[in-house]
């Protein structure tokens, strides 16, 4: 029989693979032709998936396996070419990790293996799901704590507290730096991919790979291992600042190789707990990242089965405006919080969550950007892109555009927020707290803006009903209004 790994199940101990025998199974590898062609990658995202299909298929060999690793027009012709070719008696799939890649596997007859790539599978989230009136991501993450035990005392809470979230949203003191991530050499498969990259992924975009992306199982252990070591400790309380002077502060750097399988949730929150236990890492570090993994990791994986396919189309506030070319084209811009988020995802194919969501994903809000182009944005250049992970982030979290499934207000900000999280507006051109005239901070205009664009479906919403009615005693509203056709306007000319 034929055992076939998608690009993002790279595990010898999950699903189908766990128990595949060399000397009796086959494996097959496809590289499809025109996912690779459909958008344009971010260089280091494109050769992190080719690089690591490339070694795992090695690796696999290595083992004794017989693997076909194919380029194909198509997932579906290369399936289909290896069945003719090799007359394979069954074809045996884990189950894939996006709806279309399911539907394929039903389409071409495979028998599917349900995965443990997660912790909690999408038909235990459903039973979860049901009958409840509000999906609240704590009582998720509480339940998971129990099922699972992270961080359990028994019944209880480690600490006797379930969450350390209001401790972890400190900004980040002047003089605290991070250590550097590790990077690995690049060697001969690494050179060979990168000069070729244009043949596989012909728009890609983005500088080189540096060595950043480990591209094997043992080089995202490394990974996991350094961070846990160096990183962790101050993991918590800086979660949700931003500075000019590092690109990743104390964020994991672990998403890529959760994502691509190089990694197994569990694992990293066993090493984390462990950690904690040792006494080497502060409670409230261990739980915000166990938080990040059992809670809004698995979290987003339900929910994005629970809404397939229909959520890929939502557009609840009717958000059309086209992607500004600060973002399209990498136009540069005058605001420095998105300046610098747009060149960490320029240089490394990495934001870090707080850029993600308050600067680039607010700016999108705010100016009203069509939320499917956003997501094809950040799914292209982010390093840890997928589909069932976007989705629910980009076009629920981010951009509203569930009408409040995954977030009961809009995360709307203006700039005072960000300078409160940051220390982008001391340098920058524009005043955070203005909010007319040209030098005025376009997060605050269009903050205000935005609030009065939807004033009537907000009035409603009990956590923004305040906002509404400040924005209406505003006195000067209509100037605000006023400034914000014009940053709208530079916005879409690129010149904002
Ligand atoms: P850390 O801050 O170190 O967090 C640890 C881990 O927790 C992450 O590696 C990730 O696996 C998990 N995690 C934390 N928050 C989330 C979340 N909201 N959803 C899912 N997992 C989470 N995550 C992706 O994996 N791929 C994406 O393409 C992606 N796009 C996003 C777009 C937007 C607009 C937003 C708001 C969030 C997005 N996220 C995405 C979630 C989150 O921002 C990233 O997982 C995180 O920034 C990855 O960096 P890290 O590994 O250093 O994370
Ligand atoms: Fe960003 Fe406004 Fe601050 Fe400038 S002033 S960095 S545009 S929030």
């Amino acid at each position: 029989m034929t055992i076939w790994v998608f690009g993002d199940q790279l595990n010898r101990s999950i699903g189908a693979l766990a128990t595949a025998d060399p000397n009796r199974d086959q494996i097959l590898m496809v590289l499809s032709e025109t996912k690779l062609a459909s958008r344009p990658w971010h260089r280091q995202r494109a050769h992190l998936l080719l690089a690591s299909i490339h070694r795992f298929a090695e690796e696999l060999r290595a083992e004794g396996f017989d693997v076909d690793l194919r380029r194909a027009p198509t997932l579906e012709r290369g399936a289909r070419d290896h069945l003719a070719e090799t007359g394979a008696d069954e074809l045996v799939v884990t189950e894939p990790n996006s709806f279309d890649g399911h539907r394929l596997a039903e389409r071409l007859g495979a028998r599917i293996v349900a995965s443990d790539q997660f912790l909690c599978h999408y038909s235990e989230f459903a039973v979860w799901a049901e009958g409840r009136r509000q999906l609240k991501l704590e009582d998720f993450y509480r339940w998971q704590r129990r099922r699972l035990g992270y961080l359990m005392d028994g019944d209880e809470p480690v600490g006797d507290r379930w969450n350390y979230d209001h401790d972890n949203r400190q900004r980040a003191p002047r003089d605290l730096m991070w250590q550097t991530p590790p990077t690995d050499a690049l060697d001969d498969l690494d050179h060979e991919i990168i000069a070729h990259i244009d043949q596989y992924a012909p728009h890609c975009w983005g500088a080189p790979p540096d060595g950043t992306w480990a591209t094997t199982r043992r080089g995202a252990l490394e990974r996991l291992a350094f961070f846990v070591e160096h990183v962790l400790p101050g993991f918590g309380p800086h979660e949700d600042a931003m500075v000019e002077r590092s690109w990743h502060l104390a964020h994991s750097l672990l998403s890529p190789y959760l994502n691509l399988g190089l990694l197994l949730p569990g694992e990293a929150c066993d090493a984390v707990e462990a950690a904690h236990r040792s006494g080497a890492v502060p409670i409230a570090s261990a739980e915000g990242f166990i938080r990040q993994i059992i809670g809004w990791r698995e979290y987003v994986w339900g929910i994005y089965w629970r809404e397939m396919p229909e959520y890929r189309d939502l557009n609840h506030l009717g958000a059309h405006r086209p992607l500004p070319p600060v973002l399209a084209d990498t136009a540069p811009t005058k605001m420095n919080c998105v300046t610098h988020a747009v060149t960490a995802v320029h240089d490394h194919a990495y934001a870090h969550h707080i850029q993600r969501l308050m600067v680039i994903g607010n700016l999108a809000l705010l100016a009203g950007v069509d939320p499917a182009e956003l997501n094809d944005w950040m799914w292209s250049g982010f390093i840890d892109g997928a589909e069932w992970v976007m989705l629910p982030n980009v076009i629920g979290m981010s951009q509203f555009a569930d009408g409040g499934l995954m977030a009961t207000k809009p995360y709307a900000a203006g700039g005072n927020y960000i300078d409160k999280m940051s220390d982008y507006c001391g340098s920058c051109a524009y005043q955070r707290s203005q909010r007319t005239g040209d030098d005025a901070c376009p997060f605050t205009t269009l903050y205000w803006d935005f609030i009065a664009r939807h004033a009537d479906r907000f009035e409603r919403n009990p956590r923004m009903a305040r906002q509404v009615s400040a924005s209406r005693r505003l006195n000067d509203l209509e100037a605000v209004r006023e400034r914000a056709v014009q940053v709208l306007e530079l916005l879409d000319r690129g010149e904002l």
